[in-house]
Order: structure tokens, then C-alpha cells, then sequence
């Protein structure tokens, strides 16, 4: 799959070649467990901790604040149990309606044992409204959980504002920064964020690993019980490689962000002025300029977004719809409804989502094949103007 052109990093990410470098030795050379007495042992515990210190150092707080978990949704779990469980007497959750289904699903299921649920809904552009923030919080809401950014449409919400807020209200905040974190400088020492969720394969890190910030003081609650690893915050035998794997792509997303944030810009604008310049009866779905550097997602009137996907995957070009197929009906996505994003348009929505791996060549690539693939679809479409 060498020439595949990948537009799809909000889905996932290509482990960076430094990365992989990086956590090669401790799979069959430095193998030993982290928690052994011996020296053996004892050298990978230390490559750990400094992956510690690099995961701190993008988030801007302390390493004994970080957790290692399997995944971002891990990560949003145990944040939410954790403050949950922490203030039994407390029984309301606020979140919003876009969230990853890490999040709103665990809401929702909450609400089956018992929990009061307020999701706040968003506008045309994805923004929450922060006056409804504001009425929504009660003498019992144990927690807020906002995203940092959406990973549909790339829409970033107030987060520092939004933190204030809730700890004016003495409130547990919790912040998903799965698709932030690396794209949105971060400094927890500046924000008052109580729990954060990451996630390394976001990032150039592999799948299989996250971390979740946890600020010193606050009440927390392990989700996985059992040894003392991540000092009695997370039980089970660290999966070493992988945790070496995001310090590192932390370490690289740190260095580098201002300068990658520029380059990546700078194709997604390319990408986004040349389709909406190219094909008619196209609209952008997110924030025009609070919105991840790498992500734009469209919607093409009058077209079905699986049917764009799969003559894109013809070329070898990877990127999402904002429909899902269920039950054989294709459904927008819960984040286009919550927008309002007309039916017409909704069907027919793409989210491209870059890297640092895409070039200008690709851009022009795709500005140059997508609009007469959008042309012969709506030749074929069933649905026409009035
Ligand atoms: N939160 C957001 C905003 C995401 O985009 C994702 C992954 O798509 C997750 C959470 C879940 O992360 P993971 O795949 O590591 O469980």
C-alpha cells in the first residue's frame, strides 16, 4: 500500500518511524518486568518513568500526575468512574451531545443505574453554549466531562473558560484531549483540569496505549484493581513498549507543534479553499477558525458519503464519512445531528483529517479527482434541488 494517500488520522495515526525506534529494544532485548528487584528489571522501570516525563511534559504538569492505560477510552472511564465513585451522594453528570462514544455511551449507560444526566447540545458551528454550562450545574453534579476537540469536525471548545467555570462551581471537571493533545498546546499547570484522557495512537504512538492525567489531590478510584503498578492507580503488568512508544511521540509532538501545526495548516487549508472553491452545494461543518489544524470535514449536497469513500478508495484514498451504517440505513452521525446539519447535506459529509505525513501533492491530488467523482454521483442521485 505504498502510494495510499491517508487522510484519515483522526481515526488513527501512522506510528512514526522514531517511535518505533524507540520502543524496538524492549521487546526482545530489554524485556524485563518494570517492578523487579533486579538491575535487569530495573532499567526498563527507569525508560518508563521517562516516558512519564515526557507525557508530563506535553500536558505541562507533573509525571506523578499521569496514569499509563490501554487506550483513550480507558482513560475516559476511569475518570469518570473515579469521580463518580468518590462522591456516592452526588448523582448528576454533565456532558455534551458530540462526545466520543467513550464518553457518551458510559453516560448514557450510567443513567440505567440510576444517575441524572444533562447533555449539552451545541450550534451550527459545534460550540457549546456556555450560559446553558453555567444553569446546567446542580448542588448534585459530581462531574463535567467536555472534550477538548471533536474528532469529527475538528471543532475546539473554550476548554480553559469552560474549566473555570465548573471549579468556580466546586465542581470535578474531566477533559477527553484525545484529538488535542499534540495539535493544542496544553498547560495544566494554567488550567484547572481535574482528569484529562489521551490516547497514543492519535499521535503517532501504536494502538493499545493511553494515559489519563489526574491532578494531585483529586479523589480517584482505580478501574482495574489488583498489583501496585502506576502506584495503585492502574493494576496490571505495564505494557512497556507501547508506554515507551507514547513518550516518545509526546516528546515529538511537543518539540515540534508550532512548526507542524503551521505545515499542516497549511495543506488542510489547501485542501478545504480548493474543494469548496470546486464543487457547488458544499458547506463546512465545524468552526471556521476554532478547529483542530488537521481536520476539515465537508458535506456534499445530494450525495451519499459511503458512495464518495468507496470511488476515493479506488484511488488508494483513505478518509471517513460522518454517517454510519446502521441496520442498513445510513444514519448522519450523532455530532452532525446534534449541529443541525440539514439531511441533504448530512449524507453526503467527509471527514478529512491530516498528519505530518501528508504532503502538498496529495492535497492537489485530491482537490484534482474528488470534484468530478462528486459530479458523477450527483448524476446518479436520486435526491435534486426543488
Ligand atoms: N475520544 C476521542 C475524542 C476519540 O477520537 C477517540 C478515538 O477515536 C477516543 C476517545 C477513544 O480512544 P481509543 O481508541 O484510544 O480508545
Amino acid at each position: 500500500m505504498g502510494d495510499t494517500i491517508y487522510f484519515d488520522n483522526n481515526a488513527t495515526t501512522r506510528v512514526d518511524p522514531r517511535v518505533f525506534e524507540e520502543m524496538a529494544p524492549y521487546f526482545c532485548d530489554l524485556y524485563g518486568n518494570p517492578s523487579s528487584m533486579h538491575t535487569f528489571g530495573g532499567q526498563v522501570g527507569a525508560k518508563v518513568e521517562e516516558a512519564r516525563e515526557r507525557t508530563a511534559q506535553v500536558l505541562g504538569c507533573d509525571a506523578s500526575e499521569i496514569v499509563f492505560t490501554s487506550c483513550g477510552s480507558e482513560a475516559d472511564n476511569t475518570a469518570i468512574r473515579a469521580a463518580l465513585e468518590a462522591q456516592p451522594e452526588k448523582r448528576h453528570i454533565i456532558t455534551t451531545k458530540v462526545e466520543h462514544p467513550a464518553v457518551l455511551n458510559l453516560a448514557k449507560a450510567l443513567v440505567k443505574k440510576g444517575y441524572h444526566l444533562t447533555l449539552l447540545s451545541v450550534d451550527g458551528d459545534g460550540m457549546i453554549d456556555l450560559g446553558e454550562l453555567r444553569d446546567s450545574i446542580r448542588e448534585d453534579t459530581a462531574l463535567v466531562s467536555i472534550m477538548w476537540a471533536n474528532n469529527e469536525t475538528g471543532t475546539i471548545f473554550p476548554i480553559e473558560e469552560i474549566a473555570q467555570i465548573v471549579r468556580l462551581r466546586g465542581v470535578l471537571f474531566h477533559t477527553d484531549a484525545v484529538q488535542a493533545v499534540g495539535k493544542v498546546p496544553i498547560d495544566l499547570k494554567k488550567v484547572p483540569i481535574d482528569f484529562l484522557a489521551l490516547s497514543g495512537h492519535k499521535l503517532h504512538a501504536p494502538k493499545g496505549v493511553g494515559a489519563l492525567y489526574v491532578r494531585k489531590g483529586v479523589p480517584y478510584r482505580p478501574l482495574i484493581i489488583g498489583g501496585h503498578q502506576e502506584r495503585g492507580r492502574r493494576a496490571g503488568t505495564e505494557a512497556v513498549p507501547n508506554i515507551i512508544a507514547l513518550g516518545k511521540a509526546c516528546q515529538l509532538a511537543f518539540d515540534a507543534i508550532d512548526e507542524e501545526n503551521k505545515t499542516v495548516r497549511a495543506m488542510r487549508d489547501r485542501l478545504e479553499a480548493g474543494l469548496l472553491g470546486a464543487v457547488s452545494k458544499t458547506i463546512l461543518n465545524g468552526h471556521s477558525t476554532q478547529r483542530l489544524p488537521n481536520t476539515v470535514n465537508l458535506s456534499f449536497k445530494f450525495v451519499e458519503g459511503e458512495a464518495i469513500l468507496l470511488l476515493m478508495n479506488e484511488l488508494n484514498v483513505c478518509a471517513s464519512s460522518g454517517s454510519a451504517c446502521t441496520s442498513g440505513s445510513l444514519e448522519p452521525s450523532h455530532v452532525l445531528r446534534a449541529m443541525g446539519v440539514p439531511f441533504t447535506y448530512a449524507h453526503g459529509s467527509i471527514r478529512f483529517s491530516l498528519s505530518r505525513f501528508n504532503t502538498m501533492d496529495e492535497v492537489d491530488f485530491m482537490v484534482e479527482k474528488l470534484p468530478p467523482i462528486i459530479e458523477r454521483l450527483r448524476a446518479l442521485s436520486p435526491y435534486t434541488e426543488e
